[in-house]
């Protein structure tokens, strides 16, 4: 099987540009950053301490995940009810950060997302995916953008989809998360050694696209 691996931090375009490229190789994508979300969901849902690791580890063992893909879409099921949309929120977004440290959610989704790539030709955007859950992929690609243009793009997202937000709360959450992302010990978002970086601050989708497939060929 092929895997394309892309790592790079919130707001980079990851999601954007693994979509399109999955649609254009007919591959499979893999959104990561999705599972991790749910878990994070669950445990708001439960109403725990989301720096009690042990009840996060428990929260994580129970629970029932299911992913499914419909026309090339993922969509989250978290105790038999679709949560893609759910997932998407600013407080879920800080959750899934929160609680992406613990090894037992890493172990358990890093083991979902193996399977996945063994089954399937995939595209898989994360932190770690590089780095950690696909170390052997055939191309790795590291996305960057500033932080001023990736919170630009998040808010336009936002504000397009309805969701009330300010453009200063959204630079605050994503230097958080960057924050956090960057210096949790385990599988920390790096970029992998053989992985090329391609930073998107001054380009735009189809440029990031052509680049990428580029890379590819
Ligand atoms: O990519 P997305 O913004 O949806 O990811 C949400 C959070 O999930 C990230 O901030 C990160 O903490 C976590 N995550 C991770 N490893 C991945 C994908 C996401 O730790 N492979």
């Amino acid at each position: 099987m092929k895997q394309i691996a892309i790592d790079g931090p919130a707001g980079a375009g990851k999601s954007t540009i693994a979509k399109i490229l999955a649609e254009r190789l007919d591959y499979m994508y893999v959104d990561t950053g999705a599972m991790y979300r749910t878990i994070g969901l669950a445990c708001l849902n439960a109403g725990i301490d989301l720096e009690d690791e042990e009840a996060v580890g428990k929260v994580c063992e129970e629970a029932n995940i299911f992913i499914r893909y419909e026309n090339g879409v993922q969509i989250m099921y978290l105790d038999g009810e679709d949560v893609s949309k759910e997932i998407r929120t600013e407080e879920v977004s800080k959750a899934a950060s929160d609680t992406s440290k613990f090894p037992k959610v890493r172990e358990r989704l890093v083991q979902m997302q193996r399977d996945l790539a063994e089954e399937y030709n995939v595209i898989m955007d994360g932190r770690d995916i590089g780095t950690c859950v696909l170390p052997n992929a055939t191309l790795k690609i590291y996305l960057t953008a500033s932080v001023e243009v990736r919170a630009q793009r998040r808010f336009k997202e936002y504000t397009e989809k309805g969701i009330e937000c300010t453009l200063e709360e959204i630079r605050k959450d994503i230097e958080q998360r960057d924050y956090n992302d960057m210096h949790r010990e385990i599988s920390p978002l790096c970029k992998a050694e053989d992985a090329i970086e391609v930073d998107t601050s001054d380009l735009n989708i189809e440029e990031v696209v052509a680049a990428v497939i580029a890379l590819w060929k």
